[in-house]
C-alpha cells in the first residue's frame, strides 16, 4: 500500500514514505519530527440472520454498490466488540434486533487491506424495515437471493458457504482468503438490475 497521508496530523509538515529505524517496511513518517503513522487493515462486521429458513438481506442505498443486495454489515468502531458491531449494523441497516449465534466467516481481503467477519444470528423480536443506508430489506430463501446482484464478493462467499453448511447439517467457521478478481469468477454484475444501459 502506498502513502496514505500527505501532511502530518500532529504538526502539519509534509509526510514521507520510508522505513523507520528498527522497522522492516515502509511507513508514513513526518518529515519534520519523524513521527510514524501506521496503516493497518480495517475490519468489516456483519450478520447472516436467519428466520424460517430465510436470510435477512438489504439493498444498499449508498455507494459503493448502491442498488446491490448485501448482508447487513459495516466497519467495526473503536471500543466495540466484533459481535456488538454485527448487532449494531443489523439494527442500523435493517432495523432488526438480533442475537449472535456464533462466528461464521472470517474473510481476509488482503489486496484491499480489509477483514470481513460475519456472524450467524437470529431475531429477538419481530419487525424489520429499511434503515437510512438501505432502500429495501427482505428475508430471502436461497433461491430468491439475486446472486449476480450481490454487492461484494465477501457476501457471495459467506452466503454460499452458509447454505452449503446448512445442507450438510453443521455450521463451520470459515477462515478464508479472497483473491483479487473474485468478482469475475463469482459472476457479480457491474451494473445494478434495471439500470439504464
Ligand atoms: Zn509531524
Amino acid at each position: 500500500m502506498s502513502q496514505t497521508m500527505k501532511y502530518c496530523p500532529s504538526c502539519g509538515a509534509d509526510m514521507e514514505r520510508r522505513i523507520p529505524p528498527g522497522d522492516n517496511r515502509e511507513r508514513d513518517v513526518c518529515s519534520r519530527d519523524g513521527e510514524v503513522f501506521y496503516s493497518n487493515p480495517r475490519v468489516v462486521v456483519g450478520t447472516v440472520t436467519e428466520q424460517d429458513g430465510r436470510i435477512l438481506m438489504c439493498k444498499r442505498a449508498i455507494e459503493p454498490r448502491k442498488h446491490f443486495w448485501t448482508l447487513p454489515a459495516g466497519f467495526l468502531e473503536l471500543r466495540e466488540t466484533a459481535a456488538d458491531a454485527g448487532i449494531r449494523e443489523t439494527l442500523e441497516e435493517a432495523c432488526a434486533a438480533v442475537e449472535i449465534d456464533g462466528l461464521f466467516s472470517f474473510v481476509n481481503v488482503t489486496h484491499i487491506g480489509q477483514i470481513h467477519m460475519f456472524y450467524r444470528a437470529h431475531m429477538t423480536e419481530p419487525g424489520f424495515e429499511a434503515g437510512p443506508e438501505s432502500l429495501e430489506v427482505r428475508f430471502m430463501t436461497e433461491d430468491e437471493i439475486p446472486w449476480s446482484q450481490l454487492a461484494f464478493p465477501t457476501v457471495f462467499l459467506t452466503l454460499s458457504r452458509y447454505f452449503e453448511d446448512r445442507r450438510n447439517g453443521q455450521f463451520q467457521v470459515h477462515d478464508v482468503g479472497l483473491e483479487k478478481g473474485s468478482w469475475k469468477s463469482m459472476g457479480l454484475d457491474m451494473e445494478p438490475a434495471g439500470s439504464p444501459v
